[in-house]
């Protein structure tokens, strides 16, 4: 007997209503999603569900208080809080350059945590 999931696409403001009908592990259909992302996605999340973490870290030295991060790709959507703590707990120094990596293998999820602008020394 198929089952049905329902997940919302988050790929684009459209926001389409996702349904994925499985049997056992198997995907057998995708259906609301206007375009092929949202196909990508439903099977993604599904499985495998992933997040992009973007945030501000705690910088010192520098004319801004925080510099913002994100991670270089998706982690897994049940590490997302504990990546963010552990961004809440850095401290770092100016200058720091754009896409240089504030926390490398966040959490052992082989993501690392970038800079996404550079920030000068004071
Ligand atoms: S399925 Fe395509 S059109 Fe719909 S929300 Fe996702 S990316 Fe946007």
């Amino acid at each position: 007997m198929s089952e049905t999931s329902h997940y919302l696409c988050i790929g684009c403001p459209l926001g389409c209503r996702l349904e994925v009908d499985t049997q056992g592990d198997e995907i057998l259909e995708v259906r609301g999603n206007a375009c092929k992302r949202g196909d990508t996605f439903a099977r993604q999340e599904h499985v495998d569900p992933r997040r992009f973490v973007t945030t501000t870290v705690a910088i010192e030295g520098a004319p801004w208080p925080r510099l913002p991060v994100a991670t270089a790709g998706s982690v897994p959507k049940h590490v997302m809080r504990e990546v963010c703590e552990a961004l809440h707990g850095l401290r770092l120094e100016a200058p720091v350059e754009l896409g240089q990596v504030v926390l490398p293998d966040a959490l052992g999820t082989g993501i690392d945590v970038v800079a996404t602008r550079s920030m000068e020394r004071r």
